[in-house]
C-alpha cells in the first residue's frame, strides 16, 4: 500500500529511453556555433531551426511566476496532449482504469477510450460535490489515476480542499487536478501543494483566462520523478517554435491579463446578477469558473431559440445530474448584454 511511482509506471515506459533529438544535445540559444546536426534549411528566416525541446525560456518563465522548480513542469500542445502522455505512461491498455466524477470535462472519457482504459464513473452528488467515499470504494489494483476537474466543467463550482485532500492520502494512484479555471476563482492553486503530496499532478492551460486557445499550450505541475517519467515518452518538438515565442510575450502581458480577467469576474457577477430574473431560467448555479451553468424550464427549445437569434450557447443536457441545463460563457460586455436581452424574450 501507498504510492509508488515506479510500481504504477507502465513496464515499458519505465524500461524506455527517451529519444534523444540534435537540438537535445546542443541548444542554438546563445554561442556562436554552426548547426549541420539536424537536416535544417540553414536559410534564416525565424523558423528554420527545430524549437527547444524542452522548452527551457518558457519554463523557466512559467517556473518564476508558479514559485516550482523548471523541473516540476512538463508542457503539451493542449491540457488534451498533457492528459494523453498522463494515461500513456501510466495506463496499461486493457488492463488498468482510471476514475472520473461525472458530470466532467469529455476529454478523460475519450482518451480513456483511445487507450483502451476503462474508465470507472462515479458522479458527482447532487449539490455537485465528490462522492469520495465512492470513489475510492470504485479503485482497485489497476486503478492508475483519479481525474479530477476543479473548478469544474461543466458544473462551474471549485471542490472542497478536504474531499480532495482525502482522495490525494487515500488513493495509491495518481490524483491530476485539472485548473484549467484556476485563475477565475477564489482559491489558491494546488501546485502549491505539490511537495506534500508525491502523486499530485495539476494541469492548467494557456486556453482560458490567457486568451490563448489558439496557440495550444498545456501545463502539467507535478514532482520531478513523475515529471521525468513524461519527459520520457513526449513527442521531442510538441511544442512548437510559434507557441513558445507567443506564450512568451502572453506571459509578459501582466497588466492586459490582469485587466481581461478582471473583466470577466465583473461580467459574471452581472451575468449572476441578471439571469435568476429571466423567466425560463429556473435555477442558477454558482461559478469558480467563466462559465454559468443554468437550469432552464426546456433546455433543447432554448437552445434551438437562442440559435435563432445568433447566439451560440452549449446545452449539457446529456450530462449526468445536468437534465435541461445550458452552459453559458461569460463573454464581452456587449456580447452579455446580448444574452440577456435574448433570453428575456424566449
Ligand atoms: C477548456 C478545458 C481545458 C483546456 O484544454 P486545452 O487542450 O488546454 O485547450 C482543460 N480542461 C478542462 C476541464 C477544460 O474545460
Amino acid at each position: 500500500m501507498g504510492f509508488d511511482l515506479n510500481s504504477i509506471t507502465r513496464e515499458n515506459v519505465r524500461d524506455l529511453k527517451p529519444y534523444s533529438s540534435a537540438r537535445d544535445e546542443y541548444t542554438d540559444s546563445g554561442a556562436d556555433m554552426v548547426f549541420l546536426d539536424a537536416n535544417e534549411n540553414p536559410f534564416d528566416n525565424g523558423l528554420n531551426r527545430y524549437p527547444d525541446p524542452q522548452q527551457r525560456i518558457l519554463k523557466q518563465k512559467l517556473a518564476d511566476i508558479k514559485g516550482v522548480p523548471s523541473s516540476f513542469i512538463l508542457l503539451g500542445n493542449g491540457s488534451d496532449e498533457v492528459l494523453d502522455l498522463i494515461f500513456r505512461a501510466f495506463c496499461e491498455p486493457h488492463k488498468d482504469n482510471v476514475i472520473t466524477a461525472p458530470p466532467t470535462y469529455g476529454m478523460y472519457k475519450v482518451l480513456a477510450g483511445i487507450n483502451a482504459v476503462e474508465n470507472r464513473e462515479v458522479y458527482l452528488t447532487n449539490g455537485f460535490s465528490l462522492d469520495v467515499e465512492a470513489m475510492l470504494a470504485a479503485a482497485d489494483k489497476n486503478s492508475k489515476i483519479i481525474f479530477i476537474s476543479s473548478p469544474n466543467n461543466p458544473t462551474a463550482n471549485r471542490f472542497d480542499d478536504t474531499a480532495i485532500r482525502k482522495l490525494l492520502e487515500n488513493f495509491d494512484g495518481l490524483v491530476v487536478i485539472d485548473e484549467a479555471y484556476i485563475d477565475f476563482s477564489t482559491e489558491g492553486s494546488w501546485i502549491r501543494k505539490l511537495e506534500d503530496h508525491p502523486n499530485l499532478i495539476v494541469t492548467q492551460t494557456f486556453s482560458k483566462a490567457l486568451g490563448m486557445a489558439g496557440i495550444r499550450l498545456g501545463v502539467a505541475y507535478a514532482s520531478q520523478a513523475i515529471i521525468d517519467v513524461l519527459n520520457k515518452i513526449k513527442p521531442p518538438y510538441n511544442v512548437n517554435a510559434l507557441t513558445q515565442l507567443r506564450a512568451m510575450e502572453q506571459l509578459n502581458n501582466t497588466d492586459l491579463n490582469a485587466s481581461q480577467l478582471g473583466q470577466i469576474l465583473d461580467e459574471r457577477k452581472k451575468l449572476m446578477a441578471a439571469l435568476p430574473g429571466i423567466p425560463c431560467i429556473k435555477q442558477v448555479f454558482e461559478s469558480d469558473a467563466n462559465f454559468i451553468l443554468a437550469r432552464v424550464d426546456d433546455a433543447g427549445k432554448r437552445y434551438d431559440e437562442l440559435i435563432a437569434k445568433g447566439i451560440v450557447v452549449r446545452n449539457r443536457s446529456t450530462q449526468p445530474l445536468c437534465e435541461n441545463t445550458l452552459r453559458f460563457t461569460v463573454g464581452t460586455p456587449e456580447e452579455n448584454v446580448t444574452l440577456i436581452k435574448a433570453l428575456k424574450e424566449l
